[in-house]
């Protein structure tokens, strides 16, 4: 079936979750025709947690979305039962949904379709609606990076991380954290409220760790049902974030941060800055090659920090014990916590986000610029 929209686009960007949306809502103010696909309906689909930090949700013009706010973390140790970590931010879940309808909308004239996406060759798209053509292509797929050049990584060989929690309805007053080889060896288990629901799980730095059971256990320790499963695997490394012509963000450029599995605000991040050249390319202001070097040099600029991180990931299966005890006594302080917590944010800070620009009609012109 042939797209009803046709089978052009200025800017096709595939994947219409936190990144891909992202970069939809930095294009409002070109007029370029922009079109994004998912397999589902934008928000069907919840793919995590949904916690981040609340300034984020603000500056995005997002905060209507929040269900719950929280300005510190409760760890759990096997023998430290709850050390309270102070934040100099907070976090807050928020409906998926409801977020990502919310940055559809400020993306304006985007257009949405539902489409399978299968592969690509040069500026083709092959989806199972038909085949879209367009000059920029935006892979926001997540783990599966299906519009790279080659095969992907396969789990469990990949450099990945694997997640599943449950959503079974229930109040709560914490962001709570388990650091406990009772659930898992490498990661950590969660219990994040959100409002009327509560959203429990186990992640693990090793693929090959089975993460069900370790879910049921936490979930029957808090007295939870196992209700709403939902899981994926999560890339831990990242990787150029442009390949054979193509821009890639989010999980799709392994963006999710490797210790802690937090992608939403980094997919935000990232995103904001493909918008921002992919706008500068559809303006005329730069050819398609200056916005996949200036794209790709500014995501390869944060390796450094995403390899300290995967290095902080890889030993803290060795920490167990008396070492994990300690550190989760140490970050109790608040000048240790709030050290440690301000230089993670500053990884992807909040300041990056600025409300959507105004929407603006849509000029042929443009077209003519980025073919
Ligand atoms: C259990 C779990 C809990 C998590 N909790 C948190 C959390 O609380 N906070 C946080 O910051 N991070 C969390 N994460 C990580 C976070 O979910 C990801 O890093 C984030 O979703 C990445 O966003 P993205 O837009 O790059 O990709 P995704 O959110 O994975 O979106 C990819 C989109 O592409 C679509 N898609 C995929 N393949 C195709 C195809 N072939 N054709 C068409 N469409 C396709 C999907 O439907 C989806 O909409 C969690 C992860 C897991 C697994």
């Amino acid at each position: 079936m042939p797209f009803p929209t046709g089978a052009d686009a200025d800017v096709l960007i595939c994947g219409a979750s936190f990144a891909g949306l992202t970069v939809a809502r930095e294009l409002r103010s070109t007029g370029a025709r922009v079109l994004v696909l998912d397999r589902y309906e934008i928000g069907e689909r919840q793919t995590s947690a949904c916690a981040a930090p609340t300034e984020w949700l603000r500056n995005l013009g997002l905060a209507a979305s929040i269900r719950q706010t929280f300005d510190s973390l409760l760890v759990h140790t096997p023998a430290v039962e709850r050390a309270r970590w102070p934040l100099p931010f907070s976090f807050s879940t928020f409906d998926y949904r409801q977020l990502c309808e919310e940055l559809f909308e400020q993306a304006g004239e985007a257009e949405f379709e539902t489409a399978k996406v299968i592969d690509r060759t040069g500026s083709q798209v092959r989806t199972d609606r038909g085949t879209v053509t367009a000059p920029l292509i935006v892979d926001a797929l997540g783990w599966r990076r299906v519009l790279g050049p080659g095969d992907n990584f396969q789990p469990p060989d990949g450099p990945l991380s694997r997640g599943l929690e449950v959503h079974p309805a229930g109040l709560g007053e914490d962001l709570e954290l388990w650091i406990d080889p009772r659930y898992v060896d490498a990661g950590y288990g969660w219990s994040f409220p959100a409002r009327d629901e509560l959203r429990i799980g186990v992640g693990s730095f090793d693929p090959r760790d089975p993460v069900k059971q370790p879910t049921l256990r936490l979930v029957e320790d808090v007295d939870a049902s196992p209700d709403g499963y939902q899981g994926n695997w999560i890339p831990h490394r990242i990787r150029p974030a442009t390949e054979d012509g193509v821009f890639f963000a989010g999980d799709s450029a392994g963006h999710c941060l490797p210790l802690t599995a937090e992608g939403i605000r980094t997919a935000f991040y990232f995103g904001i800055a493909l918008g921002r050249e992919l706008r500068a390319a559809v303006e005329g202001r730069q050819d398609r090659a200056a916005a996949l070097t200036r794209y790709g040099d500014f995501s390869a600029s944060h390796r450094w920090k995403y390899e300290s991180i995967y290095l902080a990931q890889q030993s803290i299966r060795h920490l167990h014990g008396r070492p994990l005890d300690a550190l989760t006594r140490i970050f109790t302080r608040r000048r240790i916590s709030d050290w440690a917590f301000r230089h993670y944010l500053e990884i992807a800070p909040p300041q990056f986000a600025v409300p959507a620009p105004p929407a603006a009609l849509r000029s042929p012109a443009l077209r003519a610029s980025t073919a």
